[in-house]
């Protein structure tokens, strides 16, 4: 035997007894963008390194050592996309999407950051991702809000709490830097590593650190909150009275200054207590300087970012019910001429009813095998084709978690027969829905 090859770390498998949880993770969150209007956008997974670094700021935790980049054949620096925001403003600009226009998007895929592994901390993770670009009001800072507020309660998941904070504008924040500055260097001899480098580059970087050592000097720190221009302070109290009037709970958090350097004014986490210290489940915030910054013409935009593999995490903990899919039917065969017969009558019985899950039995063997492997499936019902059925032109049907008679049904009669069975729509009901649906 050859050696296994082993997977990278912090890059995870989904299994297929897990993926239900993220099924209907997507689900709920394509069903609120729809009912909120926001469309799918598709980015590719890798762009060049300029664009991140351009986007996110060198002094992030993701520039400064997280991104994986990697140099093309013809020696163009590339990298896996950390996050989706500054693609998702890239292709805004690159396909003109924002001359005279205004847009509410959504994507969602993988990420990936070179970090420490650990429990809801991965090196390929998982984000839903929603921009809305082109507006500029606290009304759609709300919006977004709500919507992630939406989507807990239809997942049904408590225990999380939303924090709040504006970051004022670029130029307010200058002023507060400066500030911070001073207040850092007069304790330069506390800081770590990382935060004396950011002190020179961008000290409000060192308020985002994760170093229990600093916790207290970063307590301490000034807050920005004294320095917020009069218009943020206008669109904060904007926000604020929306959430109010919309009944969202918040706890303003004068510390949330959020990793990324492009945010200004609003910025927001949505936080849970039952994950240990990954407690971050969604984070946002408005980028009203990025398109600028990225080389279009100057648009306000917000946008929030859901890491699914710690939502699938909480679900999961939480308790979040989420439906296995087993098949319905299963379909057994005994005799040649039965196994040739098998597909064919499957693909009749989804022809006739759009709805219906049926496995059909491969590989063959006895008929007790085969049950076994009916039995297995989770199947309501199996359907028996044998050699004296064949000749009958009758199929039977075998129910598999219940007590029942086994009963015949003409080849003709199936769909119903199922349909009555499996307590979904009948024939004529299900073709229209097909009609409606792929007309
Ligand atoms: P954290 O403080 O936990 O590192 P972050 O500020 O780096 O989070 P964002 O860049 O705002 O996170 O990403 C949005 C969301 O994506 C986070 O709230 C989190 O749920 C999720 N996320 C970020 N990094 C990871 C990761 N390495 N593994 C799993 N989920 C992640
Ligand atoms: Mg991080």
């Amino acid at each position: 035997m050859s050696e296994i090859i082993e997977p990278l770390r912090g890059m995870n498998d989904v299994l297929p007894d897990e993926a239900r949880w993220w099924h209907r993770l997507e689900r709920v969150v394509r069903e609120v963008f729809a009912a909120y209007g926001y469309r799918e956008i598709r980015v590719p997974l890798l762009e060049r390194t300029a664009l991140f670094k351009r986007a996110i700021g060198e002094y992030t935790d993701i520039v400064e050592k997280e991104m994986f980049s990697f140099d093309d054949r013809d020696g163009a620096s590339l990298t896996l996309r950390p996050e989706a925001t500054a693609s998702i403003v890239r292709a805004a600009i690159t396909n003109g999407l924002l001359h005279n226009q205004r847009h509410r998007l959504f994507t969602l895929g993988p990420m990936f950051r070179g970090e420490r592994p650990q429990k809801g901390r991965y090196r390929q993770f998982h984000q839903v991702d929603v921009e809305a670009l082109g507006y500029g009001g606290p009304d759609v800072d709300a919006e977004l809000i709500l919507m992630s507020a939406r989507i807990w309660r239809l997942l049904g998941i408590g225990r999380v709490s939303l924090e709040l904070n504006s970051l004022g504008t670029p130029e307010a924040r200058a002023g507060y830097r400066e500030v911070l500055r001073g207040y850092f260097a007069a304790h330069e001899s506390t800081l770590d590593a990382d935060s004396r480098r950011r002190l020179g580059g961008n000290p409000l970087r060192i308020l985002d650190s994760k170093n229990p050592d600093l916790a207290g000097l970063i307590a301490a720190a000034p807050l920005l909150t004294d320095s917020l221009d009069p218009a943020s302070r206008e669109h904060f109290d904007g926000l604020r009275a929306r959430l109010d009037a919309a009944g969202v709970a918040y706890t303003v958090n004068p510390r949330l200054v959020r990793g990324l350097d492009y945010y200004s004014r609003t910025v927001f986490e949505w936080v849970t207590d039952a994950l240990g210290s990954q407690n971050a489940l969604c984070s946002g915030g408005r980028y009203d300087g990025l398109v600028e910054q990225l080389g279009g013409e100057p648009t306000p935009a917000i946008g929030w970012a859901l890491g699914m593999d710690r939502v699938v995490l909480l679900m999961q903990e939480l308790g979040t019910p989420a439906p296995a899919e087993p098949p319905q039917a299963y379909v057994v065969l005994a005799g040649a001429a039965a196994a040739a017969r098998g597909l064919g009558l499957a693909e009749q019985l989804r022809d006739a009813l759009p709805w219906l899950r049926i496995e059909t039995d491969l590989g063959g063997g006895s008929f007790k095998a085969q049950f076994r492997r009916a039995d297995r499936s989770g199947a309501l019902i199996a359907v028996v084709l044998g050699e004296d059925e064949l000749a009958r032109d009758v199929a039977a049907i075998k129910p598999l978690r219940h007590d029942g008679e086994q009963l015949d049904c003409p080849f003709a009669d199936l769909p119903a027969c199922l349909a009555r069975l499996l307590g979904g729509p009948s024939v004529d009901a299900a073709a229209a829905a097909r009609q409606d649906r792929d007309p």
